[in-house]
């Protein structure tokens, strides 16, 4: 009997569970989850939320029910792992074996960065990265739209890369454009995306395609551009380029989690776990696994990342528990929907080599993501069912 256990009850991590409890003999294996929360969020609704596409309730499950029979489901926060000697320890004191170690921790966000942002959020600054940041700028922002704002400097600064779903912030300032269009107060605001990258997205043809977007919208992009600190009405970056806003949305820069970068399965300084790109298989430790966000993979950071993931450890842990060598190759690839406003959205698909789907704006990707995509995730895409 071998023990496989999951660090991490997101997307990625009850993936891998439900497919490996589906493909593997209950007499062969024993499957173990942990997460410190008890409830799953299904993160690609923050960009909804905030205009009513979809509601809290759409986006939140207990993590106990989207299990299969034969998954222990343990709630407690791993505080350390130790792969020298093949253990984890839960909520500071259970010691926990295993023969075989998920790591689907996710990714953290460094709320404190960059300086000056900490004691801002909520007054004229504000995210959407987690679920609370997604609910405030509904409330002090998008619901005040026409409401008591009706004019302004609105800009979107992504902070450092890589983020979760790099397109995420040019959804929500589409989105937000399109919001005041339709309120006919479109000409009173100026709107401003500041990235990192070299271009707003970092893959062809698509940014190609959401550069015409920004020319026929008049949407400004500032590129190259790292913020250092955030000010009361400006943020500045580090080669000294102000940009002036009424009101921030601020993309926090990510890392992996602490517990990992202090068992040394991460990179130094970012705590992405330090596996091989294709076999998801960590470089020195040959029985520990990196699914999704956690992961140090040249590729978006995506829950459709993930599905493709599962696929690969499914069919690789089966062989590996058989004694066989891992064949299964995850390729990088990735399903990327970009609302450009309300009604339509262009899908971005792409792998580690090459880019897949035309970047073509339409009506039914629209569908498909603000209808579609959540019942698909919660019935048949967490079940490993797709
Ligand atoms: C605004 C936004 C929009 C997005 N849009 C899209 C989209 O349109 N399409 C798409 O495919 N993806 C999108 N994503 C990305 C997607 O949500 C993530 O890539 C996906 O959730 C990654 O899954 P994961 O399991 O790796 O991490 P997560 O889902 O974040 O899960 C990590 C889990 O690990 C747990 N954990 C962490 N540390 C510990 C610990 N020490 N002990 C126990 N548990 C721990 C956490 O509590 C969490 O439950 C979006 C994300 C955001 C924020």
């Amino acid at each position: 009997m071998k023990r496989i256990v999951i660090v991490g009850a997101g997307s990625a991590g009850v993936m891998v569970a439900n497919r490996l409890r589906r493909s593997l003999d209950k007499d062969k294996a024993e499957i173990v989850i942990l997460d410190k929360s008890d409830q799953h969020i299904y993160q690609p609704g923050f960009t909804m939320l905030p205009f009513d596409l979809c509601q809290v309730e759409d986006i939140v499950r207990p993590v106990k029910d989207l299990l299969y029979d034969g998954i222990e489901f343990i709630n407690k926060e791993v505080t350390e792992i130790n792969p020298d000697k093949n253990y984890v320890v839960a909520g500071g004191s259970d010691k926990i074996d295993y023969d075989y170690l998920v790591i689907a921790t996710g990714a953290q966000l460094l709320m404190n960065e960059p300086e000056g942002v900490a004691d801002r959020w909520g007054k004229n600054v504000f995210t959407f990265y987690t679920l609370d940041s997604a609910l405030e700028l509904k409330e002090k922002l998008v619901k005040k739209l026409g409401n008591g704002i009706d004019g302004g400097k609105i800009v979107v600064s992504i902070a450092e890369m890589p983020i979760k779903c790099p397109a995420a912030p040019l959804k929500i300032m589409f989105l937000i454009e399109d919001y005041v269009r339709k309120l006919g107060i479109r000409e009173n605001f100026e709107f401003t995306i500041t990235t990192p990258l070299p271009q707003i997205f970092a893959r062809q043809p698509y940014a190609g395609a959401l550069y015409k977007i920004f020319e026929r919208r008049n949407l400004k992009a500032v590129e190259n551009y790292t913020p250092a600190t955030v000010g009361d009405n400006y943020i500045e970056s580090f080669d000294g380029r102000k940009v002036e806003f009424d009101y921030l949305i601020l993309i926090p820069p990510h890392k992996g989690v602490d517990v990992v970068e202090n068992s040394g399965l991460g990179k130094p300084g970012t705590g992405w776990v330090d596996a091989d790109i294709h076999l998801l298989m960590h470089k020195k430790y040959k029985n520990v696994f990196a699914v999704g966000d956690a992961g140090d993979y040249p590729t978006s950071k995506t829950a459709s990342g993930a599905r493709y993931m599962a696929k690969v450890m499914e069919k690789n842990m089966k062989r590996i528990i058989e004694g066989k060598e891992p064949i299964a190759k995850y390729d990088g690839h990735i399903v990327c929907p970009i609302l450009t406003r309300f009604g339509r959205a262009l899908f971005a698909e792409f792998d580690y080599e090459k880019s897949i789907s035309p970047a073509v704006e339409s009506w039914v990707n629209w569908v498909l993501k603000v209808h579609m995509l959540i019942p698909l995730y919660w019935n048949m895409m967490l079940k490993g069912l797709m």
